[in-house]
């Protein structure tokens, strides 16, 4: 795995796809500077080695050019992270862009314009991903929110560059972290999957049975299972078709010698509303008009020990509605033992939407080994899938 580490920037002009597609104010102000800070490690390095950049990157969803869409509108997060002053570009290809980029002198960056004002950017499509390449001697990617995606930007400029491409820095920790737990992880390994529906983890659960020895299954997901196995599960989110896959994992998980842990009580409501009634309740006897919406004392206590005993750790989906302040202990109690096994040595690893919220709502940030950057992109790599962006500079 090649990565900037390997390349000298000296007098050379690295063309670097980042993730700028930040949140944006009514006023065009970045309100989050994360993925920008993300990108940074990456640009100084080429800069310290006396070396240029061009940037480029998508926001949003533009349908062509608009200009509620431009990156112009993040020059000045870009320089207050950065701390050099940069030239804005007016588009992303043609003889003024090439020419602007050839005249970068070391030190210097340029940000192209947002690339999806071209349709040929999702489109993958090869002729404009020519006409990017023209921008660089150098392809770095460092952009795993879209490494999951076949645009021009990501994945087929780097067939230009045959020896000179490489992952950024961010890419490449992301690459590691991943590898560290579906790879080389130091047993025993757990995986706490959590979140609203089977049927959207599925084949998360089915790749990940191979590669752990502990599985936490939590939130919505948990009735399904109990439903399966002849619980009462009441006015619990349950997908009624997904009851025999539910038993079929169970059996898989036993052939292959992974202990499946589910939750033994819960929090129920009688109304999907942080103001319902609640009861503490075992979890396969929850009464008809109650509906399970966090986890139970017993199970925060069950998946502690868990938590604690295992020296690699994946976490993706809450263990409830997290979102509503009454349903969100579960959620927090997990990621506080998570904290505390990463403390005491374990490798954390958490991915994948609402659980990213969620550490970052409740201050886990830097307290787990390693919060992804990716949502679909890390869904994807859980699954087993190889992405187009990484197998791309593979190659
Ligand atoms: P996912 O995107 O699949 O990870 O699902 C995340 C969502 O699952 C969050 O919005 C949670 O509110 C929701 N969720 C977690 N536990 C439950 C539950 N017991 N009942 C309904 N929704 C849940």
């Amino acid at each position: 795995m090649k990565t900037v580490h390997d390349f000298n920037f000296e007098n050379k002009r690295a063309l670097i796809r980042v993730d700028f597609n930040v949140p944006l104010n009514d006023g065009f102000e970045v309100t989050d500077k994360t993925r920008i800070e993300s990108a940074k490690p990456t640009i100084i390095k080429v800069l310290e080695d006396g070396g240029s950049c061009v940037l480029m990157s998508h926001l949003g969803r533009p349908k062509g050019v608009q200009e509620e869409f431009s990156l112009k509108h993040i020059e000045h997060a870009v320089e207050d992270v950065i701390g050099v002053e940069i030239i804005v570009a007016s588009d992303c290809i043609g003889k003024e862009i090439e020419a602007k980029a050839n005249d970068l002198k070391p030190g210097q960056i340029l940000l192209l314009e947002n690339l999806r004002f071209h349709k040929e950017e999702t489109n993958g499509d090869r002729d404009f991903a020519e006409k990017l390449s023209r921008l660089g001697d150098i392809y770095i990617n460092d952009a795993f929110g879209t490494a999951h995606r076949a645009h021009a930007s990501t994945t087929i400029v780097a067939d230009f560059f045959t020896d000179s491409k490489c992952f950024g820095m961010l890419l490449a920790k992301e690459i590691e972290s991943i590898d560290k737990v579906m790879k080389s992880g130091e047993k025993p390994v757990l995986a706490v999957l959590g979140g609203a529906k089977v049927s959207s983890k599925i084949t998360i659960i089915e790749n990940i049975l191979d590669k752990v020895d502990h599985l936490i299954i939590g939130g919505g997901m948990t009735y399904t299972f109990v439903k399966a196995q002849g619980g009462k599960v009441g006015d619990s989110i349950c997908e009624d078709d997904k009851m025999e896959l539910a038993l079929d994992i169970l059996k898989q998980a036993k052939e292959k010698n992974v202990q499946i842990h589910l939750p033994v009580d819960v929090l129920a409501a009688n109304d999907f509303s942080n103001d319902a009634n609640t009861q503490i309740i075992d979890v396969d006897k929850i009464p008809n008009g109650w509906q399970g919406l966090d986890a139970g004392p017993k199970t925060k206590a069950l998946f502690d020990e868990v938590v604690n005993k295992c020296k690699t750790i994946l976490w993706n989906g809450p263990l409830g509605v997290f979102e509503m302040e009454n349903f969100a202990t579960g959620t927090i109690e997990l990621g506080n033992s998570i904290a505390e096994a990463t403390k005491n040595g374990a490798f954390s690893l958490v991915g994948g939407g609402d659980s990213v919220a969620a550490v970052k709502q409740f201050g886990f940030e830097d307290k787990v080994s390693y919060v992804s950057t990716g949502g679909g992109a890390m869904l994807e790599s859980l699954e087993g899938k190889t992405l187009p962006g990484i197998a791309a500079i593979m190659e």
